[in-house]
């Protein structure tokens, strides 16, 4: 349901994505890995329309016979033509509560109800968002960025500051959000274990390009993967 193609991003003098080109299957969750700086969360600053892309094209389709070009909307446009996204800092309404921090994005309080429950929250939804657990702040943002029934989300490092029991509940929640409300995710992160259990396909960048993609099991045996990831404690 996105094709990004040829893919360009300049900074200046620095190629932070040089002609990056992949394809995520709808109801697919699409995993994207890479060290440090490797062009990550830039590909979903041009994805959600937050950067312009120096070249390259990216492709949306909306159903079986139509897709939109995405370079050059903005990112309301983007929006709601149906991508979501959260952002790598968590940026919930610390002092709205959990309950508020969706009905900002949407005044539909069944459906914010709905995604409370939907992933454990609701208990909470009277508290202040910034009284709870990042893990917890992090579910509240996938709730949020659902709330304008999204097609496609892009979930950029979910499990930074979370902590391991909760980055498996994390990890729960999302594949049950795909299953049950049909969301395709394209995934950023920098857990191994998280990803590879997660998704169905994986991309590696490194310094702006992609170096290899493939099944989790593929990529877990890709020498360049290895290499790329040498000393990291993954
Ligand atoms: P990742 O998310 O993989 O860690 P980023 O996409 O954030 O990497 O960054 C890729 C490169 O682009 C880095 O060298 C970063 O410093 C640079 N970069 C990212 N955003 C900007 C920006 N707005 N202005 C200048 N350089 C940027
Ligand atoms: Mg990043």
């Amino acid at each position: 349901m996105l094709r990004v193609e040829e893919l360009t991003k300049t900074f200046g003098k620095m190629t932070a994505l040089d002609r990056c080109s992949l394809r995520v299957e709808r109801g697919s969750i699409t995993g994207i890995i890479g060290p440090n700086g490797s062009g990550k969360s830039t590909l979903f600053n041009l994805i959600s329309g937050i950067l312009p892309a120096t070249s390259g094209q990216i492709y949306l389709e909306i159903d079986d016979s139509r897709a939109v070009v995405l370079n050059r909307k903005a990112p309301y446009q983007i929006a709601r033509l149906g991508v979501g996204r959260t952002f790598q800092l968590n940026r919930v309404f610390k002092r709205l509560t959990a309950l508020e921090n969706l009905m900002a994005v949407k005044f539909d309080r069944s459906r914010a109800l709905e995604l409370l429950e939907f992933v454990g929250l609701s208990s909470l939804k009277e508290l202040p968002a910034g009284n709870l657990s990042i893990g917890q702040q992090r579910l509240l943002e996938i709730a949020r960025a659902l709330m304008l029934e999204p097609q496609l989300v892009l979930l950029d490092e979910p499990t930074a500051g979370v902590n391991p029991m909760m980055i498996q509940k994390l990890s729960e929640h999302i594949a049950r959000l795909r299953e049950q409300f049909g969301v395709t995710f394209l995934i950023v992160e920098h857990h191994m274990p998280f990803l590879l259990g997660l998704s169905h396909h994986v991309v590696v960048l490194s310094a702006g390009q992609k170096i290899a993609e493939g099944t989790p099991d593929e990529i877990r045996s890709n020498p360049k993967v290895i290499e790329a990831y040498l000393g990291d404690a993954t």
